[in-house]
Order: structure tokens, then sequence, then C-alpha cells
């Protein structure tokens, strides 16, 4: 969700290491992964490479994160951009802003772009009715579906979409040579959490009065995200307080803290 307008190409060191649980996740998208390194494995008896997947899940939940694994693990060029900045452009910015990225990507094939919040731009067509319908997001969406199109097949540009709204998607996104494909990008569960938070612990200095065990089962129904930041809080805790590693009431406190503030979003949600 932190994605700039457009990083451009960008190396990555991002690995599957990096990324906790979501094995299940993992295991679909390791074959876009054998797609951009062995192309030639797949197309030599007359296949073509799919163009596209969505990544389907809450906020949060490491979409961003695994497509940029996806980028490290092939070793190709990241390219990204968010939906939602497109929405409020000015008419043609945002269809020259894709058909941009699109040439740069292109250029630098095999590659990986990545669209974060595709509901932004990709909301089915024609449904808010009257005069607030936005002309330029739907510009946008179409110069993205000619992109996709006009690609050669083969060409070595997978593109990765993230969205929490599967559902509101224009069908003609999801249409086979699109985004044929759906990967589920789930909230973790107390094995995964663990498992999240060893990721997030890793670097930082800690006591020995509890592990990463106790601190998933304190944390029911949080988020990859919502754990690397009770991580960063408790450092910042036990920093304040001039300790030398972080204990367990650090954490404590950091969970309470980050448990206000999503209690604070659902009240304004409901
Ligand atoms: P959004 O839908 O809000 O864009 P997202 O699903 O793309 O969210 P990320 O941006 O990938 O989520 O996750 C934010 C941060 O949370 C990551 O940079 C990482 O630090 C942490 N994180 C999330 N999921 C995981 C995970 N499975 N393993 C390790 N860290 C994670």
């Amino acid at each position: 969700s932190q994605a700039k307008v457009i990083e451009k190409g960008e190396k990555v060191d991002t690995t599957f290491k990096d990324v906790a649980g979501l094995s299940e996740a993992k295991q679909e998208i390791e074959e876009i992964v054998d797609f951009l390194k062995m192309p030639e494995k797949y197309t030599k008896l007359g296949g073509k490479i799919p163009r596209g997947a969505l990544l389907v899940g809450p906020p949060g939940t490491g979409k961003t994160l695994l497509a940029k694994a996806v980028a490290g693990e092939a070793g190709v060029p990241f390219f990204s951009m968010s939906g939602s900045d497109f929405v409020e452009m000015f008419v043609g910015v945002g269809a020259s802003r894709v058909r941009d990225l699109f040439k740069q990507a292109k250029e630098k094939s095999p590659c990986i772009i990545f669209i974060d919040e595709i509901d932004a731009i990709g909301r089915a067509r024609g449904k808010n009715g009257g005069f607030s319908s936005n002309d330029e997001r739907e510009n946008t969406l179409n110069q993205l579906l000619t992109e996709m199109d006009g690609f050669g097949t083969n060409s070595g540009v997978i593109i990765l979409a993230a969205t929490n709204r599967a559902d509101i998607l224009d069908r003609a996104l999801m249409r086979a040579g699109r985004f044929d494909r759906q990967i589920h990008v789930d909230l973790p569960d107390l094995n995964d959490r663990k498992a999240i938070f060893k990721v997030h612990l890793r670097p930082l200095k800690i006591s020995e009065d509890f592990d990463s065990d106790f601190l998933a089962k304190q944390t029911p129904g949080f988020s990859g995200a919502d754990i690397a930041n009770v991580c960063n809080e408790a450092a910042l805790y036990a920093a304040r307080k001039k300790k030398d590693f972080i204990e367990k009431q650090d954490f404590l406190d950091a969970v309470d803290r980050i448990v206000g503030g999503l209690e604070k979003k659902n009240k304004i949600l409901t």
C-alpha cells in the first residue's frame, strides 16, 4: 500500500525467505518464478505463458511482499504502481502513465509489473451511475486492458495485481489472457503468526523472557503488517526506557497499542 506512484524497474533483494507463512500462495506463485526464469521450458510445445495473476486478500497480509519476492527469486526488475494514485488525475494523465510504465517494462523484460489496489481503477465500469462516473479512471482501466492485450504472447512481462475486493472488479480484467489466475493471501493463523514474528524479531535485540510462540498467541486477527508494526513499536518503547534489550512487557504494550488502533479503525468503518 505504500508503493510509490511508479517504481521504475528496481532490482529487488526480497526473496521467499522474507515471506513467512503463506505456504499455499508461495507454492502457487512459484510457477510464475519458473515462467520468468525458464520460459522456453514452457513455450517449446506451443504453450502461452500467462500474462497476469491477481493476489487477493485483506490489507497487510503480504501481497506486495510476495510480488517483490517473485521478482527477487527470478532475478528480474520490479515495476510497480498503485491504483489509488490514478483516481484523481487530470484527463489523459492516468492512461499515459500506464502506457509509459508498460513501455519501460517491455524494454527491461523479463520483469514484473505490480499493480497495488487495482480495484481503485479496476472497479466494474458504468455502475456508479449518473454524473459521478469517473472518466479518467475508465480511461486508465481501458489503457491497462489495451496494454495487456497488446503484449505479444511470451513477452516476458508478467503483471501481478493486488486487491482486497476481487468481487467488485470489472469482469474484463479476469478474462482469459489477462488476470486469469487468482492467488489467495489470507490473514495468518497461529503458526504463520509465529513464523512472521520470527522474521521480524531477527534483527532486534530481545531479552529471553518470551518467544515468538508467546507473541503469536497474543495476536489473533493480526496481519503480517500489524506484526511488523508490533515489533517496531516494542523496540521504540524499550529504547525510550533506555533498556539494552526489548522485554516481554514492551511487546505487550505494543500489542495493546495496535489493538487500540484496530478497534478505532473498525469503529470508523461500522
Ligand atoms: P496492502 O493490501 O495494505 O497493500 P499488502 O498485503 O500488500 O498490504 P505488504 O505491504 O506486503 O501487505 O505488507 C506490509 C509489511 O508487513 C511487509 O513489508 C512486511 O514487513 C510485513 N508482512 C506482511 N506479511 C508478511 C509475511 N507473510 N511475512 C513477513 N512479513 C510480512
